[in-house]
């Protein structure tokens, strides 16, 4: 044995450890007290009850490797929305796939776009490849198709797209995103996540389908999160181009979604019923919310999805840091959004009616002045 030379450790690939750490929406109270978590975008209904028994069923064999190819789930997925389950690969959660997809495409040297206040997930997925980020300004809080189609270079491989975005709410129309496409060179892949598809109601809105089924390079993903209420089981699907789905077939775990997670999204999926419900129960009380605290003099940024951004004044006492700590000390916990560049901003999910009003009522006390 020789006197060794330094040290040498390991050392993970450049760019990692330049990533911050997700922080998820917060769900305990210092205080102990069961708060109203209103911070995660998950659904106030809950997910399908037929769902939960066929996840219950699946307790029945928890010895069995799940079905690799989660056929039963990609061709309930295709039924539903008119689909060749053949183009259709499902996730742990649409973030694997969004992940999947930076792994599969991007490396050191490529350049990956995402906008101003776009998902968080995009930049951890650029920077765990050692690819580069490179973020477009948006103009009101709404992604801005010229400024992406501006920062495009030789070394762009990827868009990230959140439409509806999360945490701002705010959306562009089909008709914008076909012109970012069609702006795009042809290898560099566009992402479009719809993640709150289900929620928006505008007219000039498509998630996309149509444009993944008749171009070579455009992706689309979507979760069992939201609207359907699944996201303890980590659920989620992409759709896209025979090649993009071969390679993600190809990089992903070969079971990497499990039983009672393709058990219980088959039954979300089929059941029709409550995912009507749950969007009907959104159009109710999304505009609810975005009048009432409006009125209370709060800034509200207009949403098309289950949450919405509320704006309060960067200086004086009913800034955003006071707003939290009253919503806290009335047992509710909203999202603060500083990590997307929103320091002044608070994000709020819509809840069931209860805690709706209970929302509203504690934002009127600390309008007012009350705030014990
Ligand atoms: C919640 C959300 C997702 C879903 O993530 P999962 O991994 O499927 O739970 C994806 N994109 C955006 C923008 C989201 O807000």
């Amino acid at each position: 044995m020789t006197m060794s030379a330094p040290t040498r450790l390991p050392v993970p690939r450049p760019g990692v450890l330049d990533i911050e750490i997700y922080v998820p929406g917060e769900s305990k109270l210092p205080s102990g007290v069961t708060p109203i978590k209103l911070s995660s975008n998950e659904s106030p209904l809950g997910p399908s009850p037929a769902a939960i028994a066929a996840y219950r069923d699946a307790a029945g064999a928890l010895e069995r490797y799940p079905d690799g190819q989660a056929s039963l789930l990609r061709q309930a997925i295709a039924r539903r929305y008119g689909l060749d389950p053949d183009r259709i690969v499902c996730g742990a959660g649409s973030d694997e796939l969004l992940s999947l997809l930076a792994h599969a495409y991007l490396g050191p040297g490529d350049e990956a776009i995402y906008t101003e206040h776009g998902f968080l997930v995009y930049r951890i997925a650029i920077l765990a490849n050692g690819a580069t980020p490179v973020v477009a300004p948006e103009r009101d809080l709404k992604s801005d198709i010229d400024a992406i189609l501006a920062r495009v270079t030789p070394a762009t491989r990827m868009v990230f797209l959140a439409n509806p975005n999360n945490p701002t709410g705010t959306y562009i129309g089909i008709e914008e995103v076909r012109r970012l496409r069609a702006g795009l060179p042809g290898n560099v892949i566009l992402v479009l996540d719809g993640a709150y598809a289900e929620y928006v109601r505008a007219n000039d809105y498509e998630a996309g389908i149509e444009l993944v089924a008749t171009t070579p390079n455009t992706v689309m993903t979507r979760t069992f999160s939201k609207i359907y209420g699944l996201a303890a089981l980590r659920l989620g699907w992409a759709y896209g181009p025979p090649e993009i789905i071969g390679v993600l077939n190809r990089m992903r775990g070969p079971f990497n979604v499990s039983e009672p997670g393709i058990r219980a999204g088959v039954a979300a999926m089929e059941d029709a019923a409550h995912i009507d419900a749950a969007a009907a129960h959104n159009d109710r009380w999304l505009p609810w919310l975005t009048d009432e605290i409006g009125r209370l003099g709060i800034g509200v940024t207009p949403s098309v999805a289950n949450f919405l951004l509320m704006h309060f004044p960067a200086d004086g006492s009913r800034n955003a840091d006071a707003a939290e700590a009253h919503l806290k000390s009335r047992g509710l916990i909203l999202r603060r959004v500083k990590a997307y560049g929103l320091p002044h901003a608070i994000r709020l999910t819509v809840g069931t009616q209860a805690e709706n009003r209970a929302v509203v009522a504690a934002l009127a006390e600390f309008m007012n002045g009350h705030t014990a």
